[in-house]
């Protein structure tokens, strides 16, 4: 099947992975040639990454890579595709354009996924002369790694939509949850009660970012604690989500002004070097503002 991939950022590029390295013929769309190629370059090291730790062999690596061709014309990377991927920044308005923009180049049976975190499936799908072939396809970071994905039902999709993405998701060997529309779906909303709560931790002083942590790690058995986890995903990424979420679900999502802080400097987490912690060639080198030693 053919596949459009609409973004190449931290998602798009790993949902261009798993496609290819299911055997989908995968176009990648960005909106400078630089933004493609790197997308492209990051998976590549991903492969390459999967060949080393003996995951992938040299051969599947090869393949997956010449299944995807990268573009910044939207009609190349669209105009054939069964399934569109859309992974493009997280929102309203930039994905209610591009729905409606791939709607006008593609076939009636194509169905249209957002992999948006936390933005009304119902409102995007909405922007479509037909929403019946909308439909949420919830990659979590790293994507090639992570196996859940949540298909997430829009008030308009067929029966049909929802089977269709239910189904490329078990092909491309992840497990789908199927979650009504609404805000947060499952994972984020108690996700980013979770994240919120522990930056409110730091901002009260009543842990360092490294105990916090480490106290869900050791506690709770999660594999990565909220405070890193944040910066992984992005804290821009992360305040746009909470502030959807304080609209609709109320003050419990109110961002602390410490996030506001971190956004407005430009210490958006691993991609940038620093967040809550400063990153060096993808690991925690130490705590932002030092460790209090
Ligand atoms: P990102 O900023 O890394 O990548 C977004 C990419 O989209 C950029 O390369 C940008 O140049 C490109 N872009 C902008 N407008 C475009 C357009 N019209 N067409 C094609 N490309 C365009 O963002 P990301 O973290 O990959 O997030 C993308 C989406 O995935 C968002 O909706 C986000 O909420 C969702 N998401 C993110 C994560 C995460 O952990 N980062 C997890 C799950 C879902």
């Amino acid at each position: 099947m053919k596949v459009g991939v609409l973004g190449a950022g931290t998602m798009g590029h790993g949902i261009a992975q798993v496609a290819a390295m299911a055997g989908h013929d995968v176009t990648l769309r960005d909106i400078e040639e630089e933004f493609v190629e790197n997308g492209i370059e990051s998976v590549e090291a991903n492969l390459q990454g999967g060949v080393e730790r003996d995951k992938v062999t040299e051969e599947e690596k090869a393949a997956a890579l010449d299944r995807i061709s990268g573009t910044t014309d939207l009609e190349t990377a669209v105009g054939d595709a069964a399934l569109v991927v859309e992974a493009v920044p997280e929102e309203m308005d930039i994905k209610r354009a591009t729905f409606a923009d791939v709607e006008e180049l593609v076939s009636p049976e194509t169905v249209i996924a957002s992999n948006t975190s936390s933005l009304s499936l119902t409102e995007i799908a909405s922007a479509l002369s037909d929403p019946t072939r909308a439909i949420g396809l919830h990659f979590f970071n790293p994507v090639h790694i992570m196996k859940l994905v949540e298909v997430v039902v829009p008030e308009q999709a067929d029966d049909g939509t929802v089977e269709f993405a239910a189904e490329f998701v078990e092909d491309i060997d992840k497990v789908a949850v199927e979650v009504r529309d609404s805000p947060g779906f499952a994972s984020s909303r108690l996700g980013v009660a979770l994240g919120v709560e522990a930056i409110r931790m730091l901002q009260e002083g009543v842990a360092s970012p490294r105990d916090i942590d480490a106290a869900m790690e050791l506690g709770y058995n999660h594999p990565m604690g909220p405070i890193e986890l944040g910066d992984v995903v992005g804290l821009d990424v992360r305040l746009d989500i909470l502030e959807h979420l304080r609209e609709e679900l109320g003050e419990r999502f109110r961002p602390p002004q410490i996030l506001r802080q971190k956004v407005r400097a430009g210490k958006l987490g691993k991609k940038t070097g620093e967040g809550f912690y400063v990153w060096e060639d993808g690991e925690i080198a130490g705590v932002s503002g030092g460790d209090g030693e």
